[in-house]
């Protein structure tokens, strides 16, 4: 530890100026609270996770962002096509067809450099105090409290922040839920993701040049094929890694472009461009934290649970978390009183829509499971199916799943999320 360490109180601490966490910061901002967010890297800084989903509006709106949403350079996403493994397209989904034309049926596909700039931006013009460059090593305890972090910056120095709330806002990497052996994985969603950039792919014309294209490949594998601005497309597959490994092959170059013969209308499209060379992996990233916190601190966005990137749901929990996050730490603030159990109904809220989500997502991978066949036997699911995947989470999906359960299973809802109370480990609640 560094002997010139010095001593900042704040009135919140928030570890990673990600979507979850710059959202937090600006709500919290905006009420008047002293904020400061650390951020190991420098923004603009390289982030998968580019498709934004209809009922992403409403955060982005509780933000102030719509304005620039709307001036910015981001293509315009009004549709959703699924490919078949034989290469033909499904009608696209026009979100204008079930909601408002001019606000939540148009979203967008956003390059993460530049849409985490401006939300980062955004938490420091409400007043923010952003440091980048800087990991947090440490959570600092008092007891069973959380009372700040102990960070460092690049030089090696180190500073440690106190706060009466931490929010852990770190992404995938999970920073308290791996600390505290909080993390799950979702068993049957570990799979492996390889993706890369092409300039030049084909596109189609008018109000489908932004549509998010899903292509089947086997073993109920898929392509992403999304259309960012300057003639770029994020294209990647993701699939059970045993199928994208198959025969030794290892190499992410080389797994992606196996794949591109798989589905006629990825390898027409691409034909037209070129990759920009540089190929990404990753593998087993669905998680949830076993608690959403605990006296002090909460945890908020991917830090929380991430699902299955197949619906793109990833920034919409994001911004939707950490908006209810920034309200409720409000509240607390206020009432001085940063107690486990005040964090209950948040991670009862988020859950829920985790849980709607994921059901989706495990229907999705099951070889027996088709839209078509649960939608012609129950026509009200073809509305119920669209509410979900736009992001319309946190409504009562009963009817639906009891239905989809005549042809597939689904899982339960995991019994997790609760914030941990005391050391004796007792949860306040499932959520
Ligand atoms: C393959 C793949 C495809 C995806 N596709 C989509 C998609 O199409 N649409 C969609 O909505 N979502 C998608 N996602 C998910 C999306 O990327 C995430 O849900 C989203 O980035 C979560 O935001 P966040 O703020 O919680 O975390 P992040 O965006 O990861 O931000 C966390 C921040 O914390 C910082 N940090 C981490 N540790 C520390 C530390 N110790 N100290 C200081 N700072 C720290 C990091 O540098 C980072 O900037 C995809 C994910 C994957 C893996």
């Amino acid at each position: 530890m560094n002997s010139g360490m010095n001593a900042n109180h704040w009135d919140a601490i928030i570890i990673g100026g990600g979507p979850s966490g710059s959202s937090a910061a600006a709500i919290l901002a905006e009420y008047g609270h002293r904020v400061l967010v650390l951020e190991r890297e420098k923004f603009p800084r390289y982030h998968i996770g580019e498709s934004l989903i209809p009922f992403t509006y409403q955060p982005l709106q509780r933000l102030g962002l719509i304005p620039k949403m709307k001036r910015s350079h981001f293509v315009k996403k009004y549709s959703v096509v699924f490919i078949s493994r034989n290469g033909k397209a499904s009608e696209p989904f026009y979100f204008y067809n079930r909601y408002d034309r001019d606000s939540v049926a148009q979203t967008w596909q956003v390059l993460r450099s530049e849409f985490d700039q401006l939300l980062l931006d955004n938490a420091r013009e409400k007043g923010a105090h952003v440091i980048e460059e800087i990991t947090v090593k440490e959570l600092l305890r008092e007891g069973d409290r959380v009372v700040g972090v102990r960070a460092q910056k690049k030089s090696g120095e180190t500073i440690e922040y106190r706060a009466p709330i931490t929010l852990d806002c770190s992404g995938k990497e999970a920073f308290t839920a791996v600390r505290n052996g909080w993390r799950t994985k979702d068993p049957y969603l570990s799979k492996v993701a390889v993706w890369t950039y092409y300039k030049g792919s084909k596109r189609e014309p008018g109000i489908d040049e932004g549509a998010t294209t899903v292509a089947y490949v086997p073993e109920k594998g898929w392509f992403w094929h999304i259309p960012q601005h300057d003639d770029m497309v994020s294209v990647g597959v993701v699939a059970e890694g045993k199928y994208l490994t198959r025969d030794g092959v290892r190499d992410p170059e080389q797994i992606f472009k196996r794949e591109i013969e798989q589905n006629a209308w990825i390898k027409e499209h691409l034909s037209h461009g070129h990759s920009t060379g540089q190929y990404y992996l990753i593998s087993e990233y669905t998680q949830h934290a076993r608690h959403c916190g605990s006296e002090g601190l909460l945890l908020v966005g991917d830090a929380f649970a991430f699902l299955d990137p197949v619906f793109s749901s990833g920034l919409m929990l994001a911004l939707k978390s950490g908006t209810a996050a920034g309200e409720e730490i409000h509240k607390a603030i206020l009432a001085r009183d940063f107690s486990p159990q005040r964090f209950t109904e948040y991670a009862r809220y988020i859950r829920e829509g985790i849980e709607n989500m994921r059901k989706l997502v495990y229907a999705f991978y099951d070889p027996k499971f088709s839209f078509k066949k649960v939608i012609e036997t129950r026509p009200e699911a073809a509305g119920e199916i669209t509410d979900c995947l736009s992001g319309d989470v946190n409504k009562d999906y009963t009817p639906l799943w009891n239905h989809i359960r005549q042809f597939v299973s689904l899982p339960d809802d995991m019994a997790l999320g609760g914030p941990l109370v005391g050391a004796s480990g007792e949860l306040a609640g499932k959520a």
